[in-house]
């Protein structure tokens, strides 16, 4: 079987009978046990997509003309997105035993324009994390380096793409999480605008950063599948009615981009020399290509993080407060009265860092602490934002690396929560804006691992983002 890495492609061949969906799927199955050591599954959903396969083999006989446009694409979930009569668990004990009762809208319309859905992937858990280590299920591995991580918290989407068990993979990106993973990879990953995608059915980390994102092999693969996303949803207020436009149809860059890049990014000493010097390349190559790229100064970089982390880690708290032990899966063994059951099925069920992060949002939205953490850093944000959109205004896009260094090691990052945190630097800016923001792989950095640029464009921009982004692909 060739590895597939494009969905017109793919289709071409089912459609021509080159190959069956039902052979297709079989061959990622097989791919997902050979993978098994790199732990990118929670749970494999294998007889439900080989009898959804029959019966797309079974429509392409019988009635061509009516599959969906996702017909034949097999797709993997993060374990955060709800699938109905599916477990979800967030990658957390809390949720132990929990089945879904509703799809999440992303995952309801692929399904409902063809795709199968394959399983649920690893991930930090509710969310948390750059590296895929803050998992009940153990870390994942980068399939091209299994010492190294895959990144996070969509580190299983991205090494389920990685390693073609799949063609696409649906994750989520609060901070970071499907454009680091997609670089740690050398894959392609999106976040789409703040509302582009309904968060219905998403468990919640920080409801008003959080977006379901896209990992691929092309950038074509991503705009047909947002695509089929986007769009506004009755089910979450959020959710944009800007009407979706046809991405795949408006790939074609056709003229010279108006590009900046900040040069207390790319001079910041986090910033691994290989990576800069590859980013710095590619200004240089794109100008010789007749685009403009322009350095400015932005010098709210430093306040990026800080204020992410008081902003989501507040979000947090409100959010998984309704894990409790009696609503939803893990409750304690041994409580014996209600407030023991609180107290000992959320001391249980969450991991160090869920708890470290729940604490801290408790502490910023306390009496007392209230206006000197939580109001300071939702003016923080909002200047950011402002600051952000004004660039538009002027520019097509803001490039930058997608992480300061290639996949760390397993073990690495995990007993310096801050280092971990700081390493968002690049990522986290998007999501304070609310823009989209895409990584594409840029090439091969220190030891031989993948390094990834990432386009920004502004608000609902994504099909300017989308089309740049394949010009870049045809460069690189
Ligand atoms: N690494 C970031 C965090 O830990 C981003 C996570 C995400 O985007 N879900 O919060």
């Amino acid at each position: 079987m060739p590895k597939y890495t494009s969905i017109s492609t793919l289709q071409a061949d089912l459609r021509a009978g080159k190959i069956t969906c039902t052979e297709l799927v079989t061959y990622y199955l097989n791919q997902i046990a050979q993978h098994k050591n790199l732990n990118a599954y929670v749970e494999v959903f294998a007889e439900e997509a080989l009898a959804q396969a029959a019966r797309t083999d079974q429509m392409l006989k019988e009635n061509p003309e009516r599959v969906g446009s996702l017909f034949g694409v097999v797709v993997s979930i993060k374990d955060v997105l709800a699938y109905k009569d599916h477990k979800v668990s967030a990658a957390s004990k809390i949720l132990e035993g929990y089945t879904s009762l509703f799809s999440a809208t992303a995952v309801e319309r692929i399904v409902a324009e063809g795709a199968i859905i394959i399983g649920r992937t690893n991930c930090d858990q509710f969310g948390m994390g750059s590296t895929n280590e803050n998992s009940v299920y153990g870390p994942t591995r980068n399939a091209l380096d299994p010492e190294r991580v895959p990144g996070g918290s969509s580190g299983g989407a991205a090494v389920s793409v990685q390693a073609d068990t799949c063609l696409v993979a649906l994750g989520t990106d609060t901070g970071g999480s499907v454009r680091q993973p997609a670089a740690f990879c050398g894959i392609v990953g999106m976040k789409p605008s703040y509302g582009r995608i309904s968060r219905h059915g998403l468990l919640a980390y920080a409801s008003s950063f959080d977006q379901v994102g896209i990992l691929a092999n092309s950038v074509e693969d991503v705009a047909l599948t947002l695509e089929v996303m986007a769009g506004s949803d009755a089910y979450d207020s959020t959710s944009s009615t800007t009407a979706v436009p046809k991405y795949i149809k408006q790939l074609s860059f056709g003229r010279k981009a108006k590009i900046c890049y900040f040069s207390t990014a790319i001079n910041h000493p986090s910033l691994s020399p290989d990576i800069k010097a590859q980013t710095e390349n590619l200004f240089d190559r794109l100008r010789k290509d007749g685009h403009e790229v322009q350095a400015l100064d932005f010098d709210l970089l430093e306040y990026i993080i800080p204020a992410y982390y008081v902003l989501t880690t507040a979000e947090a708290s409100s959010n998984l407060s309704r894990y409790d032990g009696i609503r939803f899966g893990y409750r304690s063994d041994d409580a014996t009265n209600l407030m023991e059951t609180y107290k000992k099925s959320r001391t249980e069920g969450f991991s160090t860092e869920v708890k470290r992060r729940i604490m801290l949002g408790t502490f910023v939205l306390s009496a007392g602490f209230y206006d000197a953490y939580y109001s300071k850093a939702q003016k923080v944000r909002r200047l950011i934002r402002e600051k952000t959109l004004d660039i538009f205004r002027e520019y097509d896009f803001i490039l930058m690396p997608a992480a300061p260094s290639v996949a760390w090691k397993v073990g690495e990052m995990s007993d310096d929560p801050v280092a971990m945190y700081l390493a968002d630097i690049y990522t986290v800016q998007a999501n304070m804006a609310g823009i989209p923001a895409i990584n594409i792989p840029l090439g091969k950095g220190k030891d031989d691992m993948p390094v990834g640029i990432q386009v920004m464009a502004g608000i609902f921009k994504e099909n300017e983002l989308l089309a740049f982004s394949k010009l870049l692909c045809g460069i690189l």
